[in-house]
């Protein structure tokens, strides 16, 4: 053990800018692993892993690499989540490092999302090493791309490696940066100080439960140890301790600077929060490290089985997915329109694709999500503030003092020729405030907005894709509540309110918005024998309105005379065509009609 020769970096990029590749020939150089089980295994597991297209993070590797300067250096490398969603996670892996490198295409530039995660790292301090990638390819420009980092970041021009992670150029001199130039942990702590580990990750694993990945500040951990996590108080024994090597493997102790695994018996994940400081029971420190925050939810959705006989199977799923995953959290939920299902919470859209993903996959179950909403505040006339976060809860108009909504920061990198359109987008159709606009390089410019979180999370990423033809990205980041005009719609169909049907609104767009939805509701339930009226209702009054007219005949009227084999068999189908609608009222709504209206927010 010896602090001096120890590195712990993450490595930034956007995805698909090349860093599992650049991973794997590091290991490859540093002989970390052998090469068949490389090619047979490694690589495999990642790309199943990442056909699924589900993994948050991987786990820390642990390498040696034998510099030009006569040493033997272990390099701790520690993955952050590539997912917006993510900040905060990225922000507590970035807490366990002193250095980064900040990978980026050359062939395809800096990205929205790249920025913010190097300006988490810089805020960490860590030493920033930029290295352009893919220069193999005949599309790269890392001229351009070094005049965007500059732009962007103000990264040193002359500092910025360039690289081919497929080819391995430049990958060994990058190393040799990384340990020249990125400081080793010791001023952090000495293992003779008391212990101060972060937890930057946890996960569950059946026959071990909860494994926690740490990065110790000071102080040494070592097997019977009791410890305590600060954040809950709970103490804990030392079961089993180790490194990644990349594999878990087994060691006697953790000291100041390194990085590994701890198993202490702990069964829940609620209890291992990434952010939180582990001490020693016996003798701890007085402060934690700084940064632990509470994730809550952003977004929350309605999340019920495709066949309501599933609803068991759902619930054991989502216990399952939960075992994993603190940040995700859910309640039984009943609503009259879709059954029995979850309220489901979500750090945010991404957050709420890769659960969905991972319930259909993993446990092959059918799902219906219904449309995301963010959490609402409502300051009430009585002084009480309520959080509202299923429009069904919004609370009678005439209680409410103020409401608040979420705002979020917004940043989009496109070529300039889509400016005009993306302003437009952001500024008239989503309720946004064009702030300012940067240049970044000479091809491409940063705009910042300030936009309610609402307008985010229906099709914005979608329409500033088509826009500007896939060339713009982007990011966003939550930045405040504010005071805002909104109502809520109900939706009325033959006079009956229809909860699930019900939306929060700006009042700017409650009219549009109620009108899109009854016309959609004309189409979609089926005649009836009487004229049914559909009828969006909000500030005490109609807003919308369309009808649905009654049938002329009798569905058994053409059949008459005919064969009762034929009559059965319509009658039959009848039934079963039945079974899809939900009765709401004497009115029978096909499921698919709440399906198309939660899209069309
Ligand atoms: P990640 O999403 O950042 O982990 O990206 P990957 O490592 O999976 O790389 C994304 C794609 O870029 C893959 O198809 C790689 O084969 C390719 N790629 C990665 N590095 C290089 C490189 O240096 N040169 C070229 N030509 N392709 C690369």
């Amino acid at each position: 053990y010896n602090p001096e020769l120890i590195r712990n970096i993450s490595i930034i990029a956007h995805i698909d800018h090349g860093k599992t590749t650049l991973v794997d020939r590091i290991l490859e150089l540093t002989h970390s692993i052998d090469e068949r089980k490389m090619k047979d295994q490694y690589l495999d597991m990642m790309d199943i892993e990442r056909e699924r297209g589900i993994t948050i993070k991987s786990q820390p590797v642990k390498i040696y690499f034998n510099s030009k300067d006569g040493n033997k250096y272990e390099i701790n490398i520690i993955d952050t989540p590539g997912h917006v969603d993510f900040t905060y996670e990225v922000s507590r892996s970035l807490a366990a490092c002193e250095g980064a490198v900040l990978l980026v295409d050359a062939s395809q530039g800096v990205e929205a999302q790249t920025v913010t995660n190097t300006y988490l790292a810089i805020e960490n301090d860590l030493e920033i090493i930029a290295a352009l990638n893919k220069i193999d390819l005949p599309n790269a420009n890392p001229e351009e791309t070094m005049l965007e980092l500059d732009d962007l970041i103000g990264l040193d021009v002359d500092s910025i490696k360039t690289i081919s992670g497929k080819t391995g150029e430049g990958v060994e001199e990058l190393l040799e940066t990384i340990v020249s130039k990125i400081p080793p942990p010791t001023s952090k702590g000495t293992s003779k100080d008391k212990l101060k580990a972060l937890i930057f990750d946890a996960i569950y694993d059946r026959y071990k439960g909860i494994i926690i990945n740490t990065r110790v500040f000071s102080g040494t951990i070592k097997k019977g140890d009791k410890i305590k996590l600060m954040a809950t108080g709970k103490d804990y024994e030392v079961i089993e301790l180790g490194i990644f090597h990349p594999e878990m493997t087994e060691s006697d102790s953790l000291s100041a600077g390194e990085v590994g695994y701890i198993v202490a018996g702990i069964k829940n994940i609620e209890e291992a929060k990434v952010g939180d400081t582990i001490t020693s029971s016996l003798d701890p420190i007085s402060k934690p490290l700084e940064g632990y925050q509470e994730v809550k939810p952003m977004v929350y959705a309605g999340l019920y089985p495709g066949v309501p006989d599933y609803y068991e199977e759902l619930r054991k799923a989502l216990d399952k997915l939960k075992l994993n995953d603190a940040s995700f959290s859910f309640i039984p939920e009943n609503s009259p329109a879709m059954g029995f299902g979850f309220r489901c919470g979500f750090l945010g859209l991404l957050h709420m694709e890769v659960i969905r993903e991972r319930i259909e996959r993993e446990f092959e179950l059918a799902v219906i999500l219904t449309a995301p909403s963010v959490v609402y505040k409502a300051k009430l006339r009585n002084s009480e503030i309520v959080e509202i976060n299923n429009p069904a809860e919004y609370p009678e108009p005439d209680s409410i003092d103020k409401v608040f909504e979420p705002y979020a920061k917004l940043e989009i990198i496109t070529p300039p020729e889509y400016m005009g359109n993306l302003i437009n987008l952001a500024q008239v159709e989503k309720r946004g405030e064009f702030l300012s606009v940067s240049n970044a390089g000479k091809n491409r410019v940063v705009l910042h907005f300030e936009i309610p979180l609402a307008e985010l999370i229906f099709d914005f990423f979608d329409k500033m894709k088509a826009i500007s033809r896939g060339y713009a990205s982007m990011d966003y980041e939550f930045l405040d509540y504010r005071q805002s005009d909104l109502i809520k719609v109900k939706i009325l169909v033959n006079k009956e309110p229809v909860d699930a049907l019900s939306f929060i609104a700006h009042k700017s767009k409650a009219y549009e918005t109620a009108r899109k939805v009854v016309d959609k509701l004309q189409d979609l339930i089926p005649k009836h024998q009487f004229e049914i009226p559909v009828q969006g209702y909000a500030d005490g009054r109609i807003i919308a309105r369309s009808t649905i007219k009654a049938f002329r005949k009798d569905v058994l009227a053409k059949c008459y005379g005919g064969d009762i084999t034929r009559k059965m068999k319509l009658l039959e189908k009848q039934k079963a065509g039945k079974k899809k609608m939900r009765e709401i009222g004497n009115v029978n709504i096909p499921q698919d009609a709440f399906l198309a209206l939660l899209r069309i927010n």
